[in-house]
């Protein structure tokens, strides 16, 4: 199993999205009885944000945006949907979470930062209470940071290899079911908007 610190490793900092993302992993992979997807797309993840949890999300699940056992879906959520394949027995996870109280200090901090500063001072106090709200996520007890239920969901389809056709403007290939009409010819999203 992967620690956090691996999960920092692929993300490239420390902070309390990436704990919230772990944190719902975690639960996940116990809820759903399954360390990692074994085989590609066993496990499909359905998130419904792109923020910095995501990237636990991957790491500790297998479930990539490549491989194709990743939706994203643009609702500005913190919630995650854990689906088996093929059985369809899913866990829906919503995030919950209520930030340690600030200080004055950091209050007035933070107001400083929204208004340009940025002097060492400043940023180190800012760090400290990101340091401090990364520590609240990983430590807070479940029941009050998550909301797990069991939901029977219909899967997504599998991820599918489309054949190929050539943009008549740009010459590249483009994906079939991405291809655009412009003026009777076969064009790709940038010609068909005019910006290739
Ligand atoms: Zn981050
Ligand atoms: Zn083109």
């Amino acid at each position: 199993m992967k620690s956090f610190n691996d999960v920092v490793d692929f993300h490239g900092h420390s902070c309390p999205g990436l704990a919230f993302g772990y944190r719902v992993a975690m639960a996940a992979l116990r809820e759903i009885g399954q360390e990692k997807a074994s085989e590609d797309e066993e496990l499909v993840a359905v998130v419904e944000n792109d923020s910095c949890a995501v990237d636990a999300i991957q790491v500790l699940t297998g479930c990539t945006f490549g491989k194709g056992n990743l939706t994203y879906k643009d609702h500005g959520k913190q919630v995650y949907t854990f689906i088996k394949r093929p059985s369809g027995e899913a866990v829906r996870i919503s995030v919950g979470f209520t930030s340690p109280e600030e200080t004055e200090e950091e209050r007035n901090m933070w107001k400083q930062y929204t208004q340009g500063d940025r002097s060492e001072e400043i940023l180190k106090v800012l760090r400290n209470r990101k340091a401090k709200k990364t520590k609240a996520v990983l430590e807070a007890a479940e029941a009050e940071l998550l909301k797990i239920t069991k939901v029977d969901v219909v899967l997504p389809a599998e991820a599918r290899i489309y054949q190929s056709v050539t943009c008549t403007l740009c010459g590249e290939e483009v994906a079939e079911p991405r291809a655009r009409i412009k003026e009777g010819k076969v064009v790709c999203i940038p010609c068909f908007e005019g910006s290739p």
